[in-house]
């Protein structure tokens, strides 16, 4: 390509690089800049006669104190000392940057071998708001994913998820851990004397119950109907009685208000701890469901524990 040729090129790259979107500017040796388009000195707080031939420490100090440019945390002296530490870096680096405006931005940097550096800007904040709202809503499908819509608590699959968890903990480690199946005694009757909505409203209030009692560390779960679950870590059978002998005497006198009605009702808890020869939840819930049968089968209100004494 001749020389005429060459120019006119260069020329049209400047043109494109002067109206473009994205921000671009050279820093020389000195860090002083020699060309930027309107769009990066407009990212600093600046029209672009204003700062080629200004050194960058310089650009960063004054569009901050403008309240323009980087978004900081900290002091200026942090923030300057910090860009300065990367822009002696050579090759490539690309990072993101958040803005005082409330913008974000997307900077590729390129240093090279005669410490030259090229800066190309990017907004990117639309593609930040749509991150942050899918990154909100996926943890809101997680937690509805994991909870029991009426009781707020964990539903089957979480509960199983979280104790298997602590379940091999205490397999590894050789802790004591206890289950406790429970079961609202004769809640069909409930159902068909009050109706389906106060049977909802008594499953709320034994779950607000439970929870009263238990530790941040227990996992608690509604495996289906009125039947929950409770995992107790670090807890022996004679510690398990405690809590569940608790619950059976706070259920017992609970009284839930429906439509002026006083609804009483009581439950019963089978307990199961962790013992050698068990290695799955599986088997120990499987325990827990057994002494929860005899507790039933023994005239309900009462625990009983795993292995049963006939
Ligand atoms: P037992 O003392 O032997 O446990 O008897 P029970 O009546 O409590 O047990 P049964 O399994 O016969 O009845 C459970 C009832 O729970 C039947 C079902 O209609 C009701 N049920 C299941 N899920 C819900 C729910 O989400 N809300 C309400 N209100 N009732 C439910
Ligand atoms: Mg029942
Ligand atoms: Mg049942």
């Amino acid at each position: 390509m001749g020389n005429r040729a060459t120019n006119t090129v260069n020329e049209l790259i400047i043109e494109a690089l002067k109206s473009s979107k994205d921000g671009f500017g050279v820093y020389n040796e000195e860090d002083v800049l020699v060309f930027c388009n309107d769009k990066l000195a407009e990212n600093f707080g600046f029209q672009s006669h204003e700062i080629i031939g200004m050194p960058f420490e310089t650009m960063l100090r004054q569009s901050h104190s403008a309240g323009a440019g980087v978004a900081t945390d900290d002091h200026i002296e942090g923030l300057v000392e910090r860009a300065k530490a990367s822009r002696l870096e050579k090759g490539f680096a690309s990072f993101e940057s958040d803005m005082q405006d409330g913008s974000w931005v997307q900077v590729s940097r390129l240093k090279t071998d005669d410490n030259f550096i090229y800066i190309y800007v990017t907004d990117i904040t639309k593609l930040k708001k749509t991150e942050s709202e899918l990154r909100g809503a996926l943890r809101y499908v997680k937690k509805l994913a994991a909870t029991d819509s009426l009781t707020g608590i964990s539903n089957r699959r979480h509960f199983l998820e979280t104790a298997e968890v602590e379940f091999e903990r205490s397999l590894n480690y050789g802790h004591p851990l206890s289950i406790l199946a429970l079961d609202i005694d004769h809640f069909k009757s409930i159902n068909d004397h009050y109706g389906h909505q106060a049977g909802d409203q008594v499953l709320e209030a034994i779950t607000l119950c439970c929870q009263k009692l238990l530790r941040e560390s227990d996992v608690f779960g509604r495996l289906g109907g009125e039947e929950f679950s409770i995992l107790l870590p670090d807890t022996p059978e004679s510690a398990a009685k405690v809590t569940a002998q608790r619950i059976l005497k706070t259920v017992a006198a609970l009284e839930v208000n429906y439509q002026g009605q006083c609804i009483r009702f009581t439950t019963s808890v089978g307990i199961a701890q962790l013992r050698e020869g068990c290695d799955n939840l599986e088997s120990l819930m499987n325990q827990s469901d057994e002494a929860l049968y005899d507790a039933k089968h023994k005239g309900r209100n009462r625990m009983a524990v795993w292995p049963i004494k006939h």
